[in-house]
């Protein structure tokens, strides 16, 4: 592949119409190498004009596409993966590189994207409908579900490759044109998937990336022509997603932010705990929307994990992505890196411990990038904006319970609901806890319960606005609509006029 979107001048532009393309806005922002701390190019904005072409061009390519034999679509989708796969290295380089988490982290990422690829390959079953023969009268019925025309994805920074996986191929198998809004953080890797889903046999038209900000993520809202917007960021800006979404008549999905909690139980394996804990709230420093970044130590554990935690903390070893043996990477801009001590200076403010202060010990070219160090918190209770806010760094808070009722309690209460886990040894304990906890994905020792692509992934409360979870089965209902149909032909047993509601006694 010729990675051709990246022009001589270093400026990532748009993919419009099956081919690489500058556009006509003239505003850029830049695209950092995060360990570094320097700019590594820049990233065009999109106009609205730019939109404007994107959307039309998935608006021509949809009656073929979408009326396309669905085996057709899902040849394009076996294409695609095999390509993803092969390209699996370039991806995960790619997005590293300007999103800071460490290559096996990217790998991992690229995989979970596939997956999702590879359940798009099967949806022509799931695209079947239902049929009833003789219904009355001569009339058989039956029920199909078609897609729903150009369709759009807005995407946060934190994997730009999965998360747009997570929409673009369930919409095309669906029969759907899509056009996509990456972030602007980090926006390669979603060239590069347009470049393979090019060379997979895609139309032209059918997908479109537009690089860009606000400007573009509105005019796509606003866009008469757009039928349904897919949306995974943080919490204010999903909301507003939906909310303006749904004025201008789209149906809209909108993943928002998270705070998640690992409840760990006096009988729990404690140095799995420790050690799922490490992985979960430190991994991706943090960037994770499933990260753990809350701590319910129940009882009489909570000293024996905070020192397990810390024990670990300590030798885990951070660095650029890409260089061997490393664990955890930098932030992804320095605005993100600030934003996070300022929460760890609140949290010492607000009363909290500070264990592990991931502020010190930044020298060399930790010093230079944009790293903050493993930081753990002790202590820490509900009111604190440590504990309130997502922080979405590495920062790990620990909150002593007495009981378990008190932990799903805590957890009921917060305002996120997006991932939960919980640690014990105990099955009626696991049991109630799945029963009881008002969140959308729950582990039972396991820290971060992503579903399979053939489930569906989705929060509750704040950290979902919309009726449907993303990808799976979820997916296929929101990418596409119903229809009923009833059906008779002249010969059969028709009665004449009927002004009577029809039934068959
Ligand atoms: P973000 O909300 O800042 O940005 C997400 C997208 O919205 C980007 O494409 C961005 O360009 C656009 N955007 C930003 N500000 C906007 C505005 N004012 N108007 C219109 N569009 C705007 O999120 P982020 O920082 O890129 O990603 C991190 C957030 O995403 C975290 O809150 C994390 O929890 C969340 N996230 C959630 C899930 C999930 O499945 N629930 C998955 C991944 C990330």
């Amino acid at each position: 592949m010729s990675l051709q979107f990246i022009n001589a001048a270093d400026l990532v532009g748009h993919w419009i119409n099956g081919q690489a393309d500058a556009g006509a806005g003239t505003r850029r922002s830049e695209v950092f190498n995060p360990a570094q701390g320097r700019v590594a190019r820049h990233v065009a904005l999109a106009s609205r004009g730019d939109v404007d072409r994107a959307v039309a061009a998935a608006r021509a390519a949809f009656p073929d596409w979408g009326g396309a034999a669905p085996q057709r679509r899902a040849r394009v989708m076996f294409k695609f993966r095999d390509l993803v796969e092969q390209y699996s290295g370039d991806l995960a380089r790619l997005l590293s590189a300007e999103h800071g988490k460490t290559l096996p982290d990217a790998l991992g990422e690229v995989q979970r994207g596939l997956e999702v690829i590879e359940f798009a390959c099967g949806i022509p079953q799931l695209l079947k409908g239902q049929h009833s023969h003789g219904i009355g009268g001569g009339i058989d019925h039956w029920s199909q579900r078609m897609p729903l025309g150009v369709t759009a994805g807005i995407t946060p920074f934190n994997f730009p490759f999965m998360v747009p996986m997570w929409m673009a191929p369930m919409a095309l198998a669906c029969g759907n044109t899509f056009v996509l809004k990456p972030s602007e953080r980090d926006p390669s890797p979603s060239m590069l998937a347009a470049e393979l889903l090019r060379e997979a046999g895609l139309p032209a038209g059918a997908f479109s990336v537009v690089q860009g900000d606000k400007e573009a993520v509105d005019a796509l809202l606003e866009h008469p022509d757009v039928q349904a917007v897919s949306f995974v960021g943080s919490t204010p800006i999903a909301k507003y997603i939906q909310q303006t979404g749904i004025a201008h008549g789209k149906r809209v999905q909108a993943l928002g932010g998270a705070k998640n909690h690992m409840v760990v139980m006096p009988d729990a394996d404690l140095d799995g705990a420790a050690d799922a804990l490490i992985g979960a709230a430190y991994g991706s420093a943090g960037e994770r929307c499933m990260a753990i970044s809350v701590a319910v130590a129940v009882g009489s554990c909570a000293d024996e994990l905070v020192a397990r935690v810390v024990e670990r903390a300590k030798k885990l070893k951070v660095g650029a992505g890409d260089a061997a043996n490393v664990e955890m990477g930098p932030l992804v801009t320095a605005v993100h890196r600030v934003r996070v001590a300022s929460y760890i200076a609140a949290g010492v403010q607000e009363g909290a411990t500070l264990v592990l202060d991931g502020r010190e010990g930044l020298t060399g070219e930790l010093a230079a990038g944009f790293f903050i160090n493993p930081t753990l918190f002790d202590n820490v209770s509900p009111e604190m904006s440590i504990y309130r806010e997502e922080i979405f760094g590495p920062v790990l808070c620990v909150v002593r319970v007495p009981t378990f009722a008190a932990a799903v309690e805590l957890i009921n209460r917060h305002s996120f609901a997006n991932g939960v886990a919980c640690f014990t040894r105990d099955g009626g304990t696991a049991q109630a806890f799945v029963q009881k906890i008002e969140v959308g994905m729950i582990g039972i020792n396991v820290p971060i319960p992503v579903p399979m692509a053939w489930h569906s992934f989705g929060g509750w409360k704040a950290s979902l606005f919309g009726d449907h979870h993303i990808y799976g089965e979820e997916g296929v209902r929101f990418y596409t609509r119903y229809k009923s149909i009833m059906q008779r032909w002249p010969g059969s047993e028709s009665k004449g006029p009927e002004f009577v509601m029809p039934v068959n006694k």
